[in-house]
């Protein structure tokens, strides 16, 4: 019997290689689409010699041919100094890779998932929030490129729906965590581990009282596949952990969890920061049965045993380039392993 194929758009990012890893142990034939400019090779490298992956570096704002049954739509940098650092590529990122991504099911006759966010609601006024909520987006702050960007996917995954009978799923996803985030992503969980693994001050914006609801990502990978195989739903559904934190809660737990005496440091809060965010889960759990089972205590013990491990390897990797500075050459030991992480780091 031949293999069904999934194509996973921004596969070699945090939530997406983790998708990947789950479709190939789920029997699919993976293909991860790229460009990596904020995915990293290392997050699929154990897949590459696997007879099921393929990895295609591709920029999802230029057309693709690569037929599929299933499209999961990922492509997107997440994390507000990245989506931030070039507004004008995120939005065309979100609204040319869902065109193009649409284009291509319409071809080939495959659904697609949408990867939307709870930035849809905006700094919301209704708390918390549930699918049926318009949200309260400042469409042209800092923010906008971001979160105007994923609006659009989300109208031109329910046009191509209504008007050319593509099967869509759109996922608006609360903020996940876990290994696998870049250590210098720039977003709360990464940041905080790191700063307190290193010993640094953990940066709090703001006053640190507006609240987040975090999900483990192998929690939300459950409820992405789940909802790519309903078979019918074409509205959007929340995924995410409807536990809710504050920023200085984040701080305390991570200090405790790390055993670390850095202090906390107040910096200005962002332009447009939500000040509070909780998804209501209900719509997939109804459709779903979707129930996220990692509480963010164990979720977040995980994830810094990930980060302790990726700073040793910089660490050791710093101190044998030291060493080659020192010495003009590399020793052979150093240059073997060179050789080894350099063929699965980026
Ligand atoms: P990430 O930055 O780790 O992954 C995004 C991936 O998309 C990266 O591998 C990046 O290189 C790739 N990419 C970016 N622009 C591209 C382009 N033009 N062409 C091809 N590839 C491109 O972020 P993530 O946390 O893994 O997020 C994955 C998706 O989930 C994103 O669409 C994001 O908006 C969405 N999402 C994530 C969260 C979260 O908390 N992690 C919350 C809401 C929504
Ligand atoms: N934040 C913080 N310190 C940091 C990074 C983020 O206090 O070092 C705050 C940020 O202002 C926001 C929350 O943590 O209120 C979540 O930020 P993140 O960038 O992770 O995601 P967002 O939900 O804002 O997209």
């Amino acid at each position: 019997m031949s293999k069904q194929r999934a194509l996973v758009l921004g596969g070699a990012g945090f939530v997406g290689s983790h998708l990947c890893d789950r479709l190939v142990a789920q029997g699919w034939e993976v293909y991860a689409m790229d460009n990596l400019q904020t995915g990293r090779l290392q997050n699929i490298a154990h897949l590459r010699r696997h007879s099921r992956f393929a990895f295609v570096e591709h920029d999802v704002c230029e057309p693709f041919h690569m037929p599929a049954e299933r499209i999961y739509n990922l492509a997107c940098p997440a994390s507000p100094p990245h989506y931030q650092a070039d507004p004008v590529k995120t939005t065309l990122t979100s609204v040319l890779g869902a065109l193009h991504a649409l284009k291509l099911a319409t071809r080939c006759g495959a659904r697609v998932f949408q990867a939307s966010t709870s930035e849809v609601y905006g700094d919301p006024e209704v708390h918390p929030q549930p699918e049926t909520y318009r949200g309260a987006v400042n469409p042209i702050g800092p923010r906008a490129c971001y979160d105007e960007g994923k609006r659009c996917a989300e109208s031109l995954m329910m046009d191509f729906a209504r008007s050319r009978g593509v099967e869509v799923r759109i996922a608006r996803i609360f903020n996940t965590y876990g290994p696998r985030m870049d250590p210098d992503d720039g977003r709360i969980v990464s940041n905080f581990i790191t700063q307190a693994l290193r010993g640094e001050e953990l940066t709090v914006y703001g006053d640190g009282t507006q609240t987040r609801s975090f999900c483990y990502v192998d929690d939300l990978i459950d409820g992405i596949v789940s909802l790519m195989e309903h078979p019918t739903f074409a509205e959007p559904v929340n995924l995410g952990n409807p536990e809710e934190f504050t920023v200085l809660d984040l701080a305390e737990l991570v200090r405790e969890l790390v055993s670390s005496h850095s202090p906390v440091t107040f910096r200005p809060l962002p332009p447009d920061d939500p000040k509070m965010r909780r998804p209501i889960t209900q719509r997939a759990t109804d459709l779903l049965g979707f129930a996220p089972k990692v509480p963010l205590r164990a979720g977040l013990a995980r994830t810094i045993e990930y980060f302790e491990a990726q700073l040793d390897a910089e660490e050791k990797r710093q101190s044998a380039t030291a060493l080659i500075d020192k010495r003009g050459r590399a020793p052979s030991s150093v240059r073997a392993r060179r050789t080894v992480n350099g063929s699965a780091s980026r």
